[in-house]
Parts: structure tokens; C-alpha cells; sequence
């Protein structure tokens, strides 16, 4: 009972504590109207945040050009500390950080502090990027010039972030522009403005000054970010989420040709090879899958598993999903929590009926509970290769598995889709599974492991996944300009 009140007691004044408001040209501002931020796991409101209006949208970029013209010329040693300090508090305060998302999103608060140290990573790899950011100095092939190439910053960017990962999506977007020089208008997503709101609270604590960083929550959201593309400020568009929503972002953006990176949607395959060891995919399989309850562009969203080993695999892979305690995120011990909204809850279990219809056969889970909540089981199903299940973003805990007779097969299959975001090979035969990896339409190929995303490697896909890449040594390039000087 003392811990249960403890807990709660902590909770409350988290909430409490919590800002509400939008932060534009460093003051912390009311918008013209409210909207509510719910708990999925009980679909309780635990804060009413402010909504910008278009007006204080365009305020954003007022803020964001004329602060750029001092931050981009700020010593990048500066920046770079700026971050650093960033860093430093959202790793001291990461309890109360995953808190506030595992609230707001519904992950377990061990995916939420996973969330949150990964995303500090951005800031502490950014400070570090900041100064070094190079040039070149040449002479030309005929001699009778000088090559110097600048880098300098593209200016004013908006950021768009989605709500799977509110912190990490956030930090590896603003960890970059503000390395490189540039001033941004950081749109978070509707869903989870409250981490959103936290972490730019802690840039300010660290010591961003006015007008660097802003932050809007329009709604709805369409007309006000058209209005900023529109705007003749605004240089850049760095965007995550749907592909859906990134195609139409493309369109807008291509009437006043401003430079896009755009982190979309994945549909990873995970290939288990004849050889595999067969627990070793089993335990990279939860991980791939089951991180953020399956709510990653990075999830395992078809398995592809060789015949020979497909039944024992299915089996464990099922003892292992079938055993995952289901609970709100901030339950002691567990290991799944809720989607971020019953909409999407639904979507996923309309997926799964069309899956079975279609002749998928369920090995665990599968039922949507009984109670409040946008809970939804881990589940297992056994499909053909054929499968409808296959061809969409499943975005939540489920897991198809395909037999497959060969490599050929699996690798044809993996790439037989418009998106490439990431792949997975198991095999015990480095030399097979790298010839894989060659062969995969994928800007990432995870080989015997789980997870690979890290901030010092570049993030993004082929195809309809998207342009550019975020994190690694690429990451700051999407907030520089090349500038040639020839003498
Ligand atoms: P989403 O619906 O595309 O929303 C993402 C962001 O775009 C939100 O901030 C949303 O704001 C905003 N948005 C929606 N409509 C817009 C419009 N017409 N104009 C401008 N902005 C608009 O995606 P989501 O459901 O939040 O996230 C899931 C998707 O993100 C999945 O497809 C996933 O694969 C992808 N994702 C990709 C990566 C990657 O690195 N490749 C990483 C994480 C997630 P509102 O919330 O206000 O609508």
C-alpha cells in the first residue's frame, strides 16, 4: 500500500508540475484554445495542453529568422556545449522523463527510459559533431584555381516528429540543426506533447537562447504547417512519421523546392536462415518486434523463417510472446503496454481479423480484452506468403510468420514491397548472412541482433522510406548548405 501511494504520489506531482504551454522566442505562451492529452491505458485526461493558432505559428518563424542570424554565428564550441549540458540533465532526469511518456504513450517505463537515454544520445553525439564540422581546400586539376567548400547552416527548420518516440524522434532532429547552426519551429505530435514540452523545457534550462528552439502545437495540424511551408523563412523540413503524410509534405514543399528529409514508414522483414540458432532469433525476434509493444518503424513486421527450423521457432517465439505480462505502462514488471489510442488499438486488431480470414492461423493472442484501455495481446500468427497481413505497417505486437524454402526465396520476398527502411538476418554464417544483407533493398540490415538504431550510426531507408539519413556522421549534412568558393 506505501508503494502503491508512493507511486501515485509521484505521479500527481509529476502531472502536476508538468508545462502545458507553447514556447516561442523563449517565453512559455498560452495558444488560443486547449486540447486534451489522455492516458491510453485507462483513456484518462492527465493534461490539457495548449493549441497554437495559425497566428503563433508564423510567431514561431518570426522568432526562429532572427535568432538565426546570432545562433548561426555562434562559436560551434558554444552549440556544441549547449547540448552537452542538454544531455546531461535528461540522463539525471530520465525517471521522471519516462514517466511522463510511458503516461502519455502507454509503453512499459523500461521502454520509455530506454527512449529517453537513447535520446540523450542525440544530444551528446551532436555536441560532439558540432565542431567538427569540415570543409575542403584544393587546388584544381588545371592549377589555375582554388577549391574552398564551406559548410554553413540552411537556416530556419521544421521539424515534424510522430508519437511513437517522442523524445528520441525529437532529440535526433534538434540535436543536429542546433549543432549545425540552424533555428527551428519543433512540431511534436498530437498524441504526446508532453514530452515534447519536457525536453524543450530542459534546452532551455541548458541554455538555448530566445527564438532557437520553438515549439507549436497547431490544430488541426494541415493548415498551419502549410502555412509555414509557404513561408519564404522557413529553408528546410525535416519530417517522421507515415509515408502517407510525408508524400503530401513533399508535394508542399516542392512549390518552393526547400530542402526535406523525410524518416517514413517501415515494413521490416526478419530472416531466419536454415542455419540460425534457433533461440538466438527467438530472443532478436522480441526484441525487433516487441520493443515499444511493436509501435517502431523498426519492428519485425513479417517473419520469414526456413522450413526446417519454422515449427521449432513458431513454437518458442509463441511460449515466449504468449508469456509477455500485459499492463499500464507503469506497472511493476510489465513488459507490454497499451497502444497510443483505441483508434489505433482497432486498426491493429482489424488487421489481424483480415489476416485470419485470409486463412492465418493464431498461435497466441489475437483477442482484444475485455475492459478499458488500448490494450491488444502479443500475438502470433502462421501465415502464408501471400498473407494481407504482409503488405501493411502492422505498428503493434504481431508477429506473422511465413515458412520460406530457400534464401533466394526469402530475399525476394523481403524486398517485394515499396518500402525499405530495415531488414534482419539470422544465420551462424557471417559470410551468408553479409551475401544477404548485400542483396536486401534496405538502408539498414541488422545481422543477428534485435536492434541496431544508434546515434552514432546513420538512421533512414531506401525506397518509399524515405530521403536522408539522421544520426551517425550524415545526420548534421540535412541542416548544411555546401557553399563552393573558387579563387
Ligand atoms: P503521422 O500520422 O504521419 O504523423 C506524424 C506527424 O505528422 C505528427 O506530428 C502529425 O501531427 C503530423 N501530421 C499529420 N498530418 C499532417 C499534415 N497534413 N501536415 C503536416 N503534419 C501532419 O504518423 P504517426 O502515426 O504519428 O507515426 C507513425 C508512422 O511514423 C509510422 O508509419 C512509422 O513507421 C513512422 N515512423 C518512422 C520513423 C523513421 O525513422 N523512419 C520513426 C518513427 C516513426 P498530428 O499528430 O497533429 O496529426
Amino acid at each position: 500500500m506505501r508503494d502503491f501511494l508512493s507511486t501515485r504520489h509521484r505521479h500527481i506531482l509529476i502531472f502536476m508540475q508538468l508545462k502545458t504551454q507553447l514556447y516561442i522566442d523563449g517565453k512559455w505562451i498560452d495558444g488560443a484554445s486547449t486540447m486534451p492529452v489522455t492516458d491510453p491505458s485507462d483513456e484518462s485526461i492527465i493534461a490539457n495542453v495548449q493549441i497554437s493558432s495559425e497566428e503563433q505559428c508564423i510567431q514561431a518563424v518570426d522568432a526562429a529568422h532572427w535568432a538565426f542570424k546570432s545562433w548561426a554565428k555562434t562559436a560551434s564550441r558554444v552549440r556544441g556545449e549547449i547540448l552537452r549540458k542538454a544531455f546531461e540533465i535528461m540522463v539525471s532526469e530520465s525517471d521522471r522523463l519516462a514517466e511522463i511518456i510511458s503516461r502519455e504513450n502507454g509503453k512499459v517505463l523500461s521502454d520509455a527510459r530506454g527512449e529517453i537515454l537513447y535520446a540523450a544520445e542525440f544530444f551528446r553525439w551532436f555536441s560532439e559533431e558540432a565542431v567538427r564540422i569540415n570543409g575542403e581546400f584544393r587546388t584544381s586539376p588545371s592549377g589555375d584555381k582554388r577549391i574552398i567548400v564551406t559548410k554553413q547552416p540552411i537556416g530556419v527548420s521544421l521539424l515534424i516528429t510522430p508519437w511513437n518516440f517522442p523524445a528520441a524522434m525529437a532529440t535526433r532532429k534538434i540535436g543536429p540543426a542546433l549543432a549545425a547552426g540552424c533555428t527551428v519551429i519543433f512540431k511534436p505530435a498530437g498524441e504526446t506533447p508532453l514530452t515534447a514540452i519536457a525536453i524543450v523545457e530542459i534546452l532551455e534550462r541548458a541554455g538555448v537562447p530566445a527564438g532557437v528552439v520553438n515549439l507549436i502545437l497547431p490544430s488541426p495540424t494541415g493548415p498551419a504547417i502549410a502555412k509555414i511551408l509557404k513561408d519564404p523563412r522557413v529553408t528546410n523540413l525535416s519530417f517522421t512519421g507515415s509515408t502517407e503524410v510525408g508524400r503530401a509534405l513533399l508535394k508542399e514543399a516542392a512549390a518552393r523546392v526547400i530542402r526535406c528529409s523525410m524518416e517514413l514508414g517501415g515494413n521490416a522483414p526478419f530472416l531466419v536462415l536454415s542455419d540460425a540458432n534457433v533461440d538466438d532469433a527467438v530472443n532478436g525476434a522480441l526484441l525487433a518486434k516487441m520493443r515499444n509493444g511493436g509501435a517502431a518503424c523498426t519492428a519485425a513486421n513479417r517473419l520469414y523463417v526456413a522450413k526446417e527450423i519454422a515449427d521449432e521457432f513458431t513454437e518458442k517465439l509463441t511460449k515466449a510472446m504468449g508469456g509477455l505480462k500485459m499492463a499500464r505502462g507503469t506497472t511493476a514488471g510489465a513488459q507490454l503496454g497499451a497502444s497510443i489510442s483505441i483508434k489505433e488499438r482497432n486498426k491493429i486488431a482489424e488487421l489481424v481479423d483480415l489476416s485470419v480470414s485470409e486463412g492465418g492461423a493464431i498461435k497466441t493472442g489475437g483477442k482484444v480484452p475485455v475492459g478499458t484501455g488500448a490494450f491488444y495481446p502479443a500475438t502470433v500468427l502462421s501465415v502464408k506468403y501471400d498473407n494481407p497481413i504482409l503488405k501493411k505497417e502492422i505498428f503493434g505486437p504481431v508477429a506473422p510468420v511465413v515458412e520460406i524454402n530457400s534464401d533466394d526465396e526469402a530475399i525476394a520476398l523481403a524486398n517485394a514491397t515499396e518500402l525499405g527502411l530495415i531488414a534482419y538476418v539470422y544465420s551462424i554464417d557471417l559470410k551468408r548472412a553479409l551475401n544477404v544483407a548485400e542483396s536486401l533493398e534496405y538502408g539498414m540490415v541488422a545481422i543477428n541482433k534485435g536492434v541496431i538504431s544508434d546515434p552514432a550510426a546513420p538512421f533512414g531507408g531506401f525506397k518509399q522510406s524515405g530521403l536522408g539519413r539522421e544520426g551517425g556522421f550524415s545526420g548534421i549534412d540535412e541542416y548544411l548548405e555546401i557553399k563552393y568558393i573558387g579563387q
